[in-house]
């Protein structure tokens, strides 16, 4: 590992806070935080933390010595100042002479000591940074220092490699016992670089930033090159594996139902992050995978994301596509008693009630395929994943060298179950969408674009799926989903769209069947291909779409809705309107079909009539032309209904939301036109 640190950088990060009214050693100690936090293989998502103790003015003008140290909610990659709170230090050394002090009442003294009320909690290893007297100090997970600690004989190793340079801490739950043996163990040896945290990680500390930096970077490396020397190249043997395994794509969905619990009405979803990296194939494929990767995390705090182990696929089942979904459905049940017999036997020994987490995996590992990171969204999915990518590196180290060990299960089920770890992962907004997938077609614009930012905002994953993948590109970037090229009237296009939509969360849930254009023409005149070209786009596309979405939803067995855009036409035929209104009535006509035929499955199937919206169907010259044609002004044009006011594609997005949340409907349609009684349904 290089040392990244540069003069320039660091002064200019100075001068530049400096502006701000941050002292130097606040802005230095931001510099290193983020050098160490660009590093993956020091740091990933929230893990780490670093301080720095230097002077402050309190309000009543009196200059004190404070600890700034990492505050929970913040990255080590992207930190600014107010993400490192100053804690009093003289207040916080006073808890040097307990002997005991619960969790709570350390997080309690730790707030109660912060300058600004309005901080963040300082992290839980804050004690650590305290009590020992380093002006800088940096903590990392490094992987490297992982794969040489997480061994039965660690500690040797690592006496052997580093020498008097680092002084050796057996593996103690963070807080209060950690920063204790920490200092003890420090002082024995005051002259060390840092301290090795046995399955855990490593702490290095110096009288500046770059002291303290350059020391882990150095640590570090001595680690690396140590398992570079065992293994030029990973020797872990493979199993063989079939050639006509499922694809991704295919098992995605099956292992989506697999994994959703019953809730109330409806189902707690979870979506899924695929990875089959080099280094990911090497671990799964493994001949002692079965072994090595349910030994339990490769640093503690990632259990909290990751549950203690995974779930396994064996490659064997992963060749039938009808047998899978049976065998999936017995190892996720399998894996839940698992779960729940370890639960039971740590609550008893602690003689405590803690309230059970869920019991699904959070990792699925899947020889010959790849793995799945699970979360509640897409975003908790991946960073799943990269835990889970990360704990492959490290064993396949830790296996090269000798054997992967890791924390023992009481260890593994007091962090899982640290009320302030669970803390870490924040209050997951509990919205209706959390987990749903929702796929839109003709996202690029109009109500598409508005539907999909409607439901993004709800919670949920959006697909976009357009012909035109530029527009879809630039709606997803706004409302934060996924662009999808799909040109609807093509059915490879359609399969396309949605095997991608599997591969990249793992299944769907709610499809907006929207794509659609409008065709003009006397109908006894009409050309036959406009009329064919039409129904191609304003009835087979909305079937195509429906039918994918449908097929999903059958594998996953969680039900499902489907949403069609009809227009007024559907219901209200307009004069030349032919060519257009009459796909849409039978698309109209297909979404009762679907609501009639799949009710069983448990998927709705509603539709939305709307009328006179300003969108690429109805442009901006088509209005000014029919307001003229009616001798009426625009504004009066667009508000010519029952209400008198302009429909948006806002208004027809929120009708296609609720109508998602609507669970005892389906076979409805709904009208979003202001009121038209020539168009009302009868
Ligand atoms: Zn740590």
């Amino acid at each position: 590992m290089k040392s990244n640190w540069s003069e320039k950088a660091a002064r200019s990060a100075v001068k530049k806070y400096a502006a701000q009214g941050i002292n130097r050693d606040v802005a230095l100690r931001v510099y290193t935080t983020r050098l160490l936090g660009q590093e993956p293989k020091l740091v990933l998502h929230g893990g780490g933390n670093t301080s720095v103790k230097t002077m402050m003015t309190d309000v009543t003008g009196e200059c004190i010595e404070v600890l700034c140290v990492k505050g929970s909610g913040w990255d080590m990659g992207n930190i600014e100042p107010p993400g490192l709170p100053a804690v009093r230090l003289k207040s916080i050394l006073k808890l040097r002479k307990l002997n005991n002090l619960s969790d709570e009442d350390m997080i309690n003294e730790q707030r109660g000591a912060l300058l600004d009320s309005e901080s963040p909690n300082p992290s839980v290893e804050t004690l650590l940074h305290a009590f020992l007297p380093h002006k800088f100090i940096d903590h990392t997970h490094s992987d490297a220092i992982l794969s040489i600690t997480d061994q039965p004989d660690g500690a040797q190793i690592c006496g052997e490699l580093f020498g008097n340079q680092v002084s050796i801490v057996p593996y103690v739950m963070p807080g209060f016992k950690l920063a204790q043996a920490c200092e003890r163990i420090w002082k024995k040896s005051p002259n060390v670089k840092g301290l090795v945290l046995l399955k855990h990680g490593v702490f290095s500390f110096g009288e500046t930033a770059r002291v303290a930096y350059e020391r882990m970077v150095h640590l570090v490396t001595i680690a690396e090159r140590h398992l570079l020397g065992c293994h030029p190249s990973y020797s872990i043997s493979p199993v063989p594996i079939a050639k006509n395994m499922l694809l991704p794509e295919r098992i995605a969905p099956v292992l989506r139902g697999a994994i959703a619990e019953r809730q109330g009405e409806d189902w707690r979803r979870l979506v899924l992050e695929f990875r089959n990296s080099v280094s990911v194939m090497k671990f799964v494929n493994g001949r002692d995978m079965r072994r090595y990767a349910r030994v339990g995390p490769v640093t503690p705090d990632h259990v909290i994301r990751t549950k203690p182990k995974p779930l396994i696929v064996p490659p064997s089942a992963m060749i039938n596509e009808h047998s899978f979904q049976t065998v999936v459905k017995k190892l996720v049940q399998d894996y839940q008693e698992t779960y729940n017999r370890y639960f039971d036997r740590q609550n008893r020994r602690l003689k405590q009630s803690k309230t059970k987490l869920d019991s699904m995996p959070r990792i699925v590992l899947l020889p010959g395929v790849g793995l799945f990171g699970l979360g509640e969204n897409a975003k908790d999915a991946r960073i799943v994943a990269d835990l889970a990518e990360t704990t492959a590196r490290v064993i396949l180290d830790a296996e090269n060298l000798g054997t992967y060990k890791s924390i023992t299960e009481k260890d593994i089920f007091e962090i899982e179950y640290w009320s302030l770890e669970q803390a870490k992962l924040g209050k997951n907004r509990e919205s209706a969408f959390s987990g749903h997938v929702v796929v839109i077609t003709g996202a690029g614009s109009g109500i598409g674009a508005a539907t999909a930012g409607a439901f993004a905002r709800e919670g949920a994953e959006v697909a976009l799926l357009d012909k035109d993948i530029t527009a879809a590109k630039s709606i997803a970037k706004k409302v934060g989903g996924v662009a999808i090229s799909c040109d609807v009237t093509k059915a490879v296009s359609v399969k396309k769209a949605f095997s991608h939509v599997c591969r990249i969360f793992g299944g769907l849930d709610i499809l907006v069947s929207n794509a659609g254009a409008a065709w003009q023409g006397r109908i006894g005149e009409v050309d036959e291909k406009a009329l064919r070209d039409s129904f191609e786009l304003n009835f087979w596309g909305h079937q195509r779409s429906a039918q994918a979405a449908v097929s999903v939803m059958i594998t996953q067995g969680t039900g499902g809705v489907l949403l069609f855009n009809a227009s007024k036409q559907a219901v209200n035929p307009g004069k030349n309107f032919g060519p257009y209104g009459l796909p849409k009535s039978s698309t109209l006509f297909l979404s009762r079909q679907y609501a009639l035929d799949y009710g069983v499955d448990g998927i709705r199937s509603n539709a939305v009539n709307a009328d006179r919206i300003r969108s690429g169907l109805l442009t901006d010259s088509m209005i000014s032309s029919r307001s003229k044609a009616r001798g009426v002004t625009e504004t009066d044009y667009m508000s010519g209904n029952l209400l008198n006011s302009e429909v948006t594609v806002d208004d027809v997005a929120k009708a296609f939301v609720d109508l998602a949340l609507s669970k005892k409907t389906t076979g409805a349609v709904l009208t979003v036109d202001g009121g038209n009684i020539a168009a009302a349904l009868r």
